[in-house]
């Protein structure tokens, strides 16, 4: 019997794996007894937002993901596809159609038992997939198991962009301020330049913030936008500031952006002190006003919202189990996947691991090159300046060979569904 904490994507998803190989699960939802501060029902795998899963094109990371875990068999998709309302090339659903159709699902396994109750022990044997919003008393139980230094109660993040996609005749690398080595990518802008950005920023248009939302981000975290307003040059005092960059010939600045290395993937690069709250469409339109930015390739937009999420590079192996017990495993968006989909296929990855490590079997290797196992690498081995991370095709390793920028979706998605399928087919597991 597997105990699993949280009856939302991943939760459900974990619980169908188990069960199509035979466990019994004990799934514990803590809703209606406990609510938390953004669901509405007391449904299994409440869509707590928006009702798209998104793409379903193979050669968007979003759709191929979708393929990745169709090759599994996935609860969550099947369900969707039942629950599908019309959205064009995305995978929209009525969400209690949805939410209904995944607990009919799970009540067909005799090996299923639904409980309604918050859990506040970990245990062994158990996969914790109690979300973003996980309640205060299990979180104290992680902290226990985990150390404190290894739970984290909110997003306050910068966006990310591919390095491939910032102008290199705008841009040059050096030390921050010429102290160390040159780690920074600096994003020169001109008087003219900053004013037209400084004025688009102040006006932009922000996410509304839940008041629970408001009264905790706020304390520990200033969205560059905020900062912005306490003046014209409160920025080129701040993230913005000039002094001590100078280029090739001795050149100053008005303002410098800086953009620094997302580590161990030296295909990504984040926009430094620039935590913000701007709508995704705003922070496309602003952000690209940066000259270098002009043309950027945003893999994740920045965000601040209540989010629950483990260190899990410190925490979790590859297989989304505790290095310091091996039948504790995590699954969602605690592990710091990000999205409805992510945490779906970590859900997915988690309950299959499980099975295996109940079988006496090696967990996992996913192909580094398929969607599911560069996500689960990152969330295990992200070095430094871990954040919740989408599925990207900027965590793929290189193509082999040349390959036209057009055709590189496509490119990477054959290879991974190639690749996956090969492995699944070696493995017995497809
Ligand atoms: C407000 C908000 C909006 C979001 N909007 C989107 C969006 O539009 N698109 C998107 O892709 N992603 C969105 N996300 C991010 C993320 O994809 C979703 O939160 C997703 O539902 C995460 O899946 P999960 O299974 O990890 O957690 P959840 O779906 O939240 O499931 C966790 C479950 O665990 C239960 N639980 C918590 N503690 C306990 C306990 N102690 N005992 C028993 N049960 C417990 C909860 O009640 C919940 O049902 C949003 C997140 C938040 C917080």
């Amino acid at each position: 019997m597997v105990r699993i904490i949280g009856g939302g994507l991943a939760g459900c998803e974990a619980a169908y794996q188990l069960l199509k190989r035979g466990y019994s699960v004990e799934l514990y939802e803590m809703r209606p007894v406990k609510n938390t501060p953004a669901h509405k029902t007391e449904g299994l795998a409440e869509l707590v937002c928006s009702n798209s899963l998104k793409s379903e094109d193979v050669t968007t990371s979003q759709g191929l993901l979708k393929k990745e875990m169709s090759l599994f068999g996935s609860l969550i998709l099947e369900c969707a596809d039942k629950a599908r309302v019309p959205a064009g090339g995305a995978l929209a659903v009525d969400r209690e159609v949805f939410s209904r159709e995944v607990e009919r699902r799970l009540n067909e396994f005799d090996g299923f038992k639904l409980v309604r109750e918050e859990v506040t022990e970990i245990g062994t044997e158990v996969i914790v997939a109690s979300g973003p919003l996980t309640s205060e008393k299990l979180s104290e139980s992680i902290i226990k198991l985990t150390g404190a230094d290894k739970l984290y109660f909110y997003d306050a993040v910068a966006p990310i962009v591919t390095l491939e996609s910032v102008d290199k005749e705008k841009s040059f690398w050096s030390a921050r301020y010429n102290k160390g080595t040159d780690d920074y990518l600096n994003c020169p802008m001109s008087k003219d330049e900053y004013d037209a950005f400084y004025d688009a920023l102040v006006n932009a248009q922000t996410v509304i913030l839940k008041e629970f939302e408001k009264r905790e981000i706020f304390e520990g975290c200033m969205p560059v936008e905020v900062m912005a307003k306490r003046g014209v040059d409160a920025l080129r005092f701040g993230p913005l500031r000039p002094v001590g960059i100078f280029g090739e010939n001795g050149e100053r600045y008005y303002a410098v952006v800086q953009l620094r290395k997302e580590d161990n993937y030296d295909s990504l690069v984040n926009l430094v002190g620039f935590q913000t709250n701007l709508t995704f469409g705003e922070q496309k339109r602003v952000f690209s006003m940066i000259p270098a930015l002009h043309d950027a390739e945003f893999v994740r937009y920045g965000v601040m919202h209540r989010n629950t999420y483990i260190n899990s590079p410190a925490a979790l192996t590859e297989s989304f189990n505790l290095k310091s017990d091996k039948s504790v495993f995590f699954a969602g968006q605690i592990t710091g996947v990000e999205g409805y989909m992510e945490s779906t296929m970590s859900g997915l990855i988690a309950g299959i691991n499980m099975a295996r490590y109940l079988d006496g079997k090696e967990p996992l290797d996913l192909p580094e090159t398929s969607l599911c196992g560069s996500l689960s690498r990152y969330v295990a081995n992200c070095k430094s300046n871990f954040q919740p991370m989408h599925v990207s095709f900027a965590l793929l390793p290189p193509l082999d060979g040349k390959t036209k920028k057009q055709d590189r979706k496509a490119k990477y998605s054959e290879r991974a569904i190639n690749d996956l399928t090969a492995y699944l087919n070696e493995i017995k597991e497809a």
